[in-house]
């Protein structure tokens, strides 16, 4: 298991029992969740999936014998519009906003936190959180029920990193660290990542966050849609002392591509499982790449690319969307569009976020542009009534 996972109720998967056929099965595995290599700890027989719960014992998940036969899927999400009208395209739609890291002062702990000289500090936390805000307002507008999992600066879980202290000792143990550090000197120390505090802390921001925010999207909001809003950073060429580079990108993930060793853990399996077989991807995949499409055309961003990453697999049409197994994309049930837009510590954004929120549009290099936050949350509104529109209109039909 990986560090605090609650150990699967496999019996959950019997919901799926009869729901998906052979063949959907097997060219989901291969195409998205596990298209590096035959999927282990899973077979597939011609009527069934034989599914390792541990090292011992199996889960059967019999099979569908055509499409014809499948049984309804039952999941607390379905993206049924209610009515959608020209000006109110989102009719009916719940959407949950959840602004990525946790800003504020806890910006610095996350390493989401950058200065150049004596210009205010760039915390993604806070800048994710004012795109949420924007983007709330304007999916109202448009007819959808929208509610933020974070809305405010700061964690939602109670958890803190002195409360985490033996499970920061086990995970280093897993890491294969044997002699952990009782401290360390800060986001520049070298060997901060064998250090037991540091641990503590990359698990309560990390895991533990992501988990009671995976709660909240599951048990209490249960959304249609969840959209997970991030900018991106490229690494520094001397952290100790930080330039800015030229390099500025846009790309989306789905959950998929989840590498062998991924899949030996049995937690990660199971949600993986859920994932594949309430068909999130379904729906993950055709928003993502009309958001991606809104996106590129607001921003004029050129596509992200993992290049021959085990654990990135590109998809769709666009260039734009890849497949990654992210704890909140794998742990949030409902389809989740995963955007990381704009790259924080280039020259050209940094500019535009130093520039703050202003009216209109300003010139950026002979570009004449909205504040960052509007283009975002104005790009991300577009691709998603773009997307409603054409599904309507394929309904009524
Ligand atoms: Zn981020």
């Amino acid at each position: 298991m990986t560090p605090l996972a609650l150990p699967p109720d496999w019996n959950r998967l019997d919901q799926f029992q009869e729901t998906i056929t052979h063949d959907e099965f097997v060219s989901l595995l291969d195409l998205v969740y596990a298209p590096e290599s035959e999927a282990p700890w899973i077979t597939v027989e011609p009527e069934q999936a034989v599914i390792q719960k541990n090292a011992t014992d199996r889960f059967l998940l019999r099979f569908a014998p055509d499409i014809h036969s499948r049984k309804p899927l039952t999941r607390y999400w379905s993206i049924n519009l209610v009515n959608p009208t020209a000006d109110k395209p989102l009719c009916g739609l719940r959407i949950a906003l959840d602004p990525g890291h946790l800003g504020g002062a806890w910006a610095k702990m996350e390493e989401r936190w950058f200065q150049i000289g004596a210009l205010p500090p760039i915390t993604e936390g806070d800048m994710t959180l004012r795109v949420a805000r924007l983007l709330a307002r304007r999916l109202r507008v448009l007819g959808a029920k929208v509610d933020l999992v974070r809305s405010k600066p700061g964690p939602v879980t109670s958890l803190r990193p002195n409360r985490l202290q033996s499970q920061a000792q086990a995970s280093l143990q897993n890491r294969g660290v044997t002699q952990p550090l009782p401290t360390y000197s800060g986001p520049t120390d070298p060997n901060r990542e064998r250090a037991i505090p540091w641990e503590a802390e990359r698990l309560f921001y990390r895991v533990a966050e992501i988990r009671e925010r995976a709660r909240i999207v599951n048990d209490k909001l249960k959304p249609d849609l969840t959209i997970c809003l991030h900018f991106n950073a490229e690494p520094w060429d001397d952290p100790l002392h930080p330039t800015l580079g030229t390099k500025n990108h846009l790309h989306l993930l789905v959950n998929g591509a989840y590498s062998k060793m991924e899949l030996g853990y049995d937690d990660v399996r199971f949600t993986m499982l859920i994932k594949l077989l309430n068909r999130a991807y379904d729906e993950e995949l055709p928003i993502s790449e009309s958001v991606a499409q809104s996106l590129a055309e607001a921003t004029g961003l050129p596509p992200y690319s993992y290049y021959s990453s085990p654990n990135a697999k590109q998809v769709g049409k666009t260039g734009y969307v890849w497949a990654r197994n992210l704890l909140a994309n794998r742990l949030y049930e409902c389809p989740v569009i995963y955007i990381e837009s704009y790259v924080m510590n280039s020259k050209e954004v940094f500019a535009r976020v130093q520039a703050g929120a202003y009216d209109g549009v300003r010139d950026f290099g002979g570009v004449m542009r909205k504040n960052i936050y509007v283009e975002y949350a104005d790009a991300v509104a577009t691709g998603l009534v773009r997307h409603f529109r054409v599904q309507s209109y394929t309904m009524e039909r």
